[in-house]
């Protein structure tokens, strides 16, 4: 992909490399997953353009996207199997590496501001359960019922793992066993971030945590190499250390953003049974959204103000600024 020039900015997101079949997709449901999205995109282009921070800017576009029940991350966020929801974030800035990660969290309404209190209100990197959870009341971060977090469509999907499970069937469905969002920027001064926020896996053991809040894994920013978010499976994105991979091949082997975000997804995780995909910004603007499953809820926001989005193996569609 073409990259930016000295002052532009560029936002990527995406929600979840687990996508409807395209089989099951409907026109209306499509619609709606572009909708989400541009919202989203939305969100964080209002930020840059304004001059602001690439981390108000992911900010901003995760909050979004965890306010939308379509996606796999605070509200619409899926089920452990014994029928809870616990969500996990991480949030880091590439200007000085800080960052700060939630995990086995429900109750704050937007999860990526928990995390991004720990890394900015706390001495820590990441907090766990009840004890992360009075830390954000502490913090005063606006807290919501369980009410507020269901869906049916999760809510079934975790009946259907759950059948598919004790008769032995093997899920074929990505969109039922998970989905993420997440969100990179580089912001008009050249400051890069990350964002990643998830419901995790559906029917994950309870206390499970993937890899949105393993810094490295699933979430990295590093102004000298790039931002990364990941969705996938989140066990085989830890055992590769796949942010961190990608920016180590930049950063050592001399690859470029696309070079780099490929082999890590194509080359790395793919054979080793990760199925996923990645978000990427680089230091020069350069974006890369590979994965290697049937599709990726994804977009791309720069200074001309298009709105770019798509879901399966296809172009990025362009939305006009409106
Ligand atoms: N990576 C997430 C996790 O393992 C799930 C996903 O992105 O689909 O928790």
């Amino acid at each position: 992909m073409t990259t930016t020039s000295d002052n532009d900015f560029v936002l990527a997101i995406h929600g979840g490399a687990g996508t409807i079949l395209r089989s099951k997709m409907t026109p209306e449901r499509e619609a709606a997953y572009h909708a989400g999205l541009r919202r989203a995109l939305d969100a964080g282009r209002t930020v840059l353009a304004d001059g602001g921070a690439a981390l108000d800017a992911v900010t901003a576009a995760v909050m979004a996207l965890e306010d939308e029940p379509l996606f796999n991350a605070g509200r619409g966020a899926v089920y452990t199997s014994a029928g809870k929801q616990e969500m996990d974030a991480a949030i880091m800035d590439g200007r000085d590496r800080a960052a700060g990660a939630i995990a086995g969290i429900c109750g704050p309404r937007n999860p990526i501001l928990a995390a991004r209190a720990v890394m900015e209100k706390s001495d820590h990197v990441f907090l766990i359960g009840e004890s992360a959870m009075q830390f954000c009341r502490a913090q005063g971060l606006a807290f919501e019922e369980s009410s507020y977090f269901y869906t049916d469509q999760r809510w079934n999907a975790l009946q259907e793992t759950l059948a598919m499970r004790r008769s032995g069937a093997d899920d074929q469905d990505e969109s039922r066993k998970h989905g993420t969002v997440g969100a990179v920027a580089r912001d008009r001064k050249g400051n890069l971030a990350a964002a990643t926020s998830t419901g995790g896996m559906t029917a994950k053991s309870p206390g499970r945590v993937g890899d949105s809040p393993v810094i490295g894994a699933g979430t990295w920013a590093d102004n000298e190499t790039c931002a990364v978010s990941a969705t996938g499976h989140g066990e085989i994105f830890i055992r590769y250390a796949a942010g961190h991979e990608i920016a180590s091949l930049m950063r050592y082997a001399g690859r470029s953003l696309e070079e780099a975000s490929r082999a890590v997804v194509v080359d790395m995780l793919a054979p080793a049974g990760g199925s996923g995909g990645v978000i990427a910004v680089g230091r020069d603007g350069s974006v890369s959204l590979p994965f290697n499953c049937s599709g990726m809820y994804r977009g791309v926001v720069r200074g001309d103000g298009v709105l770019r989005t798509a879901i399966y193996d296809e172009p990025l569609m362009d939305f006009a600024k409106d």
